[in-house]
């Protein structure tokens, strides 16, 4: 019996032409012409005014926190039941989260909490677009703009998803996509800074490239360059913009392609909805989301224990996630939960998601019959 593993990232054909034209033309450094290319269709896609490649959505989400100006004691609101580095890149400047509970049909953070959460050292709301399927941002534009915060989405899961009508990352001052292999768009490790307010672009250039406005030179804009801010090295180098290349190419196709298999699994999953053994995935109206997951929402932590384990035995591979930040060592000790977190805590340990990769069309049956059977 065939595994079917929980992902499989999926490659277009044309990364390794890609990759040998850098290496052909001797371009390995970062910024060069693949990089530019990905850097143009970002800004063409999103709207946004600078698109600039990372190592990651996490070093894309260190560097809104250096360019918010975090400063030891600041707050971040933010919800629990998020990756790590939506926390740590806050924690990294001495910043402190503070976590909110989410709502229960989308899993974003509850909006209608937010303001509750605000004292005079919050700085930032950081809004994480679960599944792809977009956050409630006109009312957190709103707050943030009646209490002049900053918003940074953390759009990691989100590229090729609007919120009416507008693309994820592009609606706050910052946004952050990530390219690792589990996620739509790749490149193996990488990710995207979106600069969407104008105060930030250049100073996002500088700290990307060390502290250094190596890019204005390059310009002709100064005639010397030199340390002008604190940053890091978190540009990528060619070979890794030369491979997104080859995805972005393709983004509209491996979206449909991802779609397909959400909606195959979201209409078998109905009846058994209604018979009260699950809760699917609800997808507000002023939401285009792009299949980045699928989940299930079992009644409690023993029928998800089971229903993995019997998966497991049939060769299939389901995964939960995540531990909550607020109940984690680190979380504890540098972060605080606003409120009850209750929501969070109890649909951290009902959540599965299926198996969901292009390809997975010739065996999702086999995965659609086998959950069929299993959470009574
Ligand atoms: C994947 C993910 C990240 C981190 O992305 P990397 O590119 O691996 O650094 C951050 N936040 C969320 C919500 C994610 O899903």
């Amino acid at each position: 019996m065939n595994e079917i593993p929980f992902n499989k990232p999926y490659m277009t054909g044309k990364e390794l032409f890609y990759i040998a034209e850098a290496h052909f033309n001797h371009m390995l450094a970062g910024d060069g012409p693949f990089t530019k290319k990905c850097h143009e269709w970002l800004e063409a896609k999103t709207g946004a005014k600078k698109a600039l490649l990372t190592h990651s959505c996490t070093a894309a989400l260190e560097m809104t926190a250096i360019l918010a100006d975090i400063q030891p004691g600041d707050e971040v609101i933010m919800p629990s039941y998020t990756f790590v580095s939506t926390a740590n890149a806050f924690v990294l400047r001495g910043g402190v989260p503070v976590f909110v509970d989410i709502r229960p049909d989308t899993l974003n953070i509850n909006e209608t909490l937010i303001e509750a959460a605000i004292t005079s050292r919050t700085k930032a709301i950081v809004p994480v677009h679960y599944a792809g399927v977009a956050c409630e941002m006109d009312t957190i534009m709103d707050i943030a703009q009646r209490h002049n915060l900053l918003v940074i989405e953390d759009a990691a899961q989100g590229i090729m998803s609007t919120y009416k009508g507008k693309p994820l990352g592009s609606i706050g001052h910052l946004g952050a996509y990530s390219f690792h292999e589990t996620k739509n768009i790749i490149s193996g490790e990488g990710g995207a800074l979106l600069v969407n307010d104008d105060r930030f672009v250049e100073r996002a250039e500088m700290i990307r490239e060390k502290g250094t406005n190596r890019g204005q030179f390059f310009r002709g804009q100064v005639d010397k360059y030199t340390w002008v801010d604190i940053g890091s090295s978190y540009l990528p180098g060619e070979v890794i913009a030369a491979f997104l290349w080859a995805q972005m190419e393709e983004a509209e196709s491996i979206t449909q392609r991802r779609l397909a298999i959400w909606e195959r699994y979201h209409e078998a999953f109905e009846d058994m909805e209604i018979s009260g053994l699950v809760r699917r995935p609800v997808i507000p109206v002023t939401c285009s989301h792009n299949a980045h997951m699928y989940y299930l929402l079992l009644s409690n932590l023993d029928k998800r224990t089971a229903f993995i384990n019997d998966l497991k035995v049939k060769g299939i591979n389901s995964v939960f996630h995540y531990v909550p930040l607020h109940s984690a060592p680190v979380g504890m000790k540098f972060g605080r939960a606003n409120g009850d977190l209750s929501i969070t805590s109890q649909f951290s340990e009902r959540l599965v998601r299926l198996p969901l990769w292009i390809g997975l069309d010739l065996h999702i049956d086999r995965v659609i019959n086998y959950s069929e059977r299993k959470p009574e």
